[in-house]
């Protein structure tokens, strides 16, 4: 073997056996922070070292502050495995080290975002004809959507917002719910509009927006240019508003709707749930993730606009966004905040190949039908499940909140699975996520197992 193939084999060996010992290895385990700092802070050698050391030591280094998020009890945060084909694909992109800047940098990897975009918007139920960024994530999304809104209504008011900025320009009102995610607010600080600007709309029992209430608000607020908003996927309890209902009454006010469906977006690739999105192909710009639940490597997300000229006005630096000199489209950077680019369109492109149109299905139905398994095991176990579980996330109230967070931290010190704790509605509950491909039945049994032991004991 070469030298090359050897450094490459060496990090592919001890990523795979990492990835072997997911499924017995504990989730989390208590980390020595000082020893962890310490064994990176070494002082900076003076001459070169032989790449193999540094891969050796960087194993060793690493080693004892790696959360199993990619294994199969997981339940954290909204947080999937990335897929074998997609983690291959992450590893020759790192390896071709393509820059998806333009189609003059990497063809290969425009290609492959053009090809993939194309089917991320068949499943999602976004119109072909959209424009789609691969972003970092949700965060990035959500930006490079409601940059795209505030673009496309300040151009409408008359505005020149790109040579302008917000400086004395038209007030923009963005319409939201009360438990949107709370990127969208460090979007709308980034962008300059600001957190003041928003008008919240009350959520229902579920956590979704209350249609009657943002009809309320939308004939009651101030008038003048408008973003509303949606939601597909409550962070907490997986709810998605009635985007039927939310893009009619945005609409007929002049809105512009933005959905943000890191996750819940995933809903409308399978029939089992495809109607919790319906009316997803009326909005305007839409975000989601790859690394959520498609299980792609992180970082990995998709800003999808109705209007692609109106994306690339809004973030690309050249105007000529249809036709190039050399005769290439919009594509790579026009859609996204970054110019130099990492070629994520390989890994989703793989992850989607080695699912098919079946098993991104049977992914998102298992994840949904294991969240269930895990509200009925608390429930008969006699615990509060406290959302209506529609899509893969679930709450649980063990008692009061002390109890509650005293349960949650001994299951993520005991180490067989994972789960995080939230607050919705004033309550301290334990949040479930199931977003990962090598969850089985047998690891949510065993997951519920150990609560309830932990939760009986404390
Ligand atoms: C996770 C999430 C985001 C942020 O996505 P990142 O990928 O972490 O940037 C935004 N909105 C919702 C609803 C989310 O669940």
């Amino acid at each position: 073997m070469d030298e090359l193939t050897r450094i490459f084999h060496r990090a592919a060996e001890h990523a795979a056996a990492y990835r072997r010992s997911l499924p017995e290895r504990p989730v989390a385990e208590p980390v020595d922070h000082a020893a962890l700092r310490a064994a990176f802070a070494r002082p900076l050698n003076r001459s070169p070292a032989d790449p193999l050391t540094v891969v050796d030591e960087l194993v060793a280094a690493a080693g004892p502050g790696l959360v199993a998020t990619a294994g199969p009890r997981f339940f954290g945060f909204v947080v999937g495995g990335a897929l074998p084909a997609a983690t291959a694909a992450e590893i020759l992109a790192a390896g071709w080290d393509q820059n998806a800047f333009n189609a003059a940098l990497s063809p290969a990897a425009l290609a492959a975002e053009e090809a993939a975009a194309g089917r991320l918007k068949d499943l999602l139920g976004i119109p072909g004809t959209a424009s789609t960024g691969f972003v970092t994530g949700g965060q990035a999304a959500n930006t490079a959507g409601l940059a795209a809104a505030r673009q496309h209504l300040l151009t409408e008011a008359g505005w020149d917002i790109g040579r302008r900025g917000l400086h004395g320009a038209p007030r923009l009102r963005v319409v939201a719910g009360e438990e949107r995610h709370a990127t969208v607010d460090r979007s709308l600080r980034l962008l300059g509009l600001g957190t003041d600007c928003l008008e919240t709309v009350r959520t229902d029992a579920r956590g979704a927006v209350d249609t009657e209430d943002l009809r309320r608000v939308l004939t009651s607020g101030p008038g003048g240019p408008l973003i509303v908003c949606a939601q597909a996927g409550n962070v907490n309890t997986g709810a998605c508003d009635d985007l039927r209902a939310v893009c009619d009454l945005a609409h007929a006010h002049g809105g512009w709707v933005h959905v943000d469906g890191a996750f819940g977006l995933w809903a409308a690739a399978s029939p089992a749930t495809r109607h919790l999105v319906a009316g997803v192909e009326r909005a305007d710009s839409w975000a989601c993730d790859g690394h959520k639940w498609l299980n792609v490597p992180y970082d990995c997300g998709y800003a999808f606009c109705s209007r692609p000229d109106v994306h690339a006005d809004a973030l690309s630096y050249t105007a000529s966004y249809l036709t190039r000199a050399d005769g290439t489209v919009a594509g790579g950077a026009d859609y996204t905040t970054e110019s130099s680019r990492r070629a994520r369109g390989f890994a989703t492109w793989a992850a989607l190949r080695q699912l098919g149109r079946d098993g991104v299905a049977a992914l998102v139905e298992r994840c949904c039908s294991l969240a269930r398994r895990f509200a009925d095991g608390l429930s008969a176990a006699g615990f509060e499940v406290v959302n209506e579980v529609t899509l893969n996330q679930v709450l649980v109230a063990f008692g009061d909140g002390t109890r509650t967070d005293r349960i949650v931290r001994a299951v993520q010190e005991d180490g067989t699975c994972w789960m995080g704790a939230t607050t919705w509605r004033g309550r301290r509950l334990m949040r479930i996520s199931v977003s990962g491909h090598t969850t089985t039945e047998a690891d949510v049994d065993r997951s519920i197992a150990a609560i309830v032991r932990l939760a009986r004991a404390l």
